[in-house]
């Protein structure tokens, strides 16, 4: 009897404990359009149980607002809109997440572990003198997550005893929330007054027809196998047959051969396409930690021994500037 209650207790506790959750899931948006990470991020906010809000601060909210509304999972939405928003600088988002936390209590701060997420948290995790836990990759329970650490080549679990956990997801480990059926409610929130160190001037972005490269489900990358900047064309050519993005290794970047948005692996981005082909590419861990969670990898090597055959489902023992050709004129037909 004793037992039983104790284990009935127990449950009620984890249960009650569940529900005392709350977490802020700080959106990023780009010209009135939310970040796709912004809803993995959702997702990860999802398996801390409990509510979850979303932030939207702005110059003009009301799009984005409107677009998380819908989103499944989203409780509230907290909506500050100022001039001093403009470029979402940490500067002056810091401060309004504070007073935000003040008033709310929430007991998780998230956000996309992209350079918007990484510029943010650990600034609001340090005001906050607790610890930013950065690209996560699983919520365990409310204060154990997993992230991986030595280049994506080992997991660490981390248990945190801090108030309020504040960290960043990374996107490909999280499905996005569904973007219809949610019906969040939306509050204003009185912005604190402008900090003034830093002003937004403006931003350049690389325009480009081809999908964005970690939103891309076709990924076709090169490396120092192609020679030249000018090779690449063969890249491009592949890649269009399937309306793939084109991604590089570091010392395809570093050659010059293509411009470094376009670089893959630890120090470039992180993409977990359904198809991503390597061409030309060693298979360096750096570069692996880049683009191993792809569903399915194809790699063309004219090196039987190359370590990236090891991580391919698909091998190809073959001089590039002869397969690659003949794979667009196959697609192509
Ligand atoms: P290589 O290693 O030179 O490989 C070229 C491959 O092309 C070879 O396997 C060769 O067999 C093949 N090849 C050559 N000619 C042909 C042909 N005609 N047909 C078919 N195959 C051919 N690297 C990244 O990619 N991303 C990162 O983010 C990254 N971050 C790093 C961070 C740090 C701190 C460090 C130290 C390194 C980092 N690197 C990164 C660099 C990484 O260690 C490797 O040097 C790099 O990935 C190698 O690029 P690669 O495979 O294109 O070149």
């Amino acid at each position: 009897m004793f037992s039983a209650l104790t284990r009935t207790n127990v449950l009620q506790l984890r249960s009650l404990l569940h529900r005392c959750q709350s977490t802020l899931v700080v959106a990023e948006h780009e010209n009135g359009k939310l970040t796709a990470i912004t809803l993995n991020a959702i997702t990860a906010a999802t398996k801390v149980g409990g509510e979850v809000s979303c932030l939207v601060a702005g110059t003009d909210c009301s799009t984005v607002a409107e677009q998380i509304s819908k989103v499944q999972g989203v409780k509230k939405i907290l909506v500050a809109q100022h001039d001093c928003y403009k470029g979402l600088l940490p500067e002056e988002l810091t401060p309004l997440i504070l007073a935000s936390q003040s008033q709310f209590n929430f007991t998780h701060i998230c956000a996309g572990a992209s350079a918007f997420g990484k510029n943010l948290l650990p600034r609001v995790a340090a005001k906050l003198d607790v610890a930013a836990i950065s690209d996560i990759i699983e919520v365990k329970s409310q204060d154990t997550f997993v992230r991986t650490i030595y280049a994506g080549n080992a997991l660490e679990t981390v248990k945190s005893s801090d108030s309020v956990k504040v960290f960043t997801v990374r996107g490909t480990s999280f499905e996005p929330a569904p973007t219809e059926g949610g019906s969040a409610a939306s509050e204003q929130v009185t912005p604190p007054p402008p900090v003034g160190v830093s002003q937004w001037i403006e931003q350049n972005v690389t325009k480009s027809d081809r999908p964005e490269l970690t939103s891309a489900k076709v990924v076709v990358s090169g490396g120092r196998g192609l020679k030249s900047g000018d090779n690449f064309k063969l890249l491009y050519d592949l890649a269009d047959t399937m309306n793939a993005a084109v991604g590089a290794s570091r010392a395809a970047v570093d050659a010059g051969y293509v411009p470094n948005d376009l670089q893959v692996g630890q120090t470039g981005k992180i993409v977990a396409p359904e198809l991503y082909i390597a061409v030309g590419i060693s298979g360096a861990i750096q570069h692996l930690a880049g683009m191993k969670d792809s569903k399915t990898i194809v790699a063309i090597n004219k090196d039987p021994e190359a370590p990236i055959f090891q991580v391919a489902d698909y091998g190809l023992v073959a001089d590039l500037f002869k397969a690659v050709p003949e794979m667009t004129a196959a697609l192509k037909k």
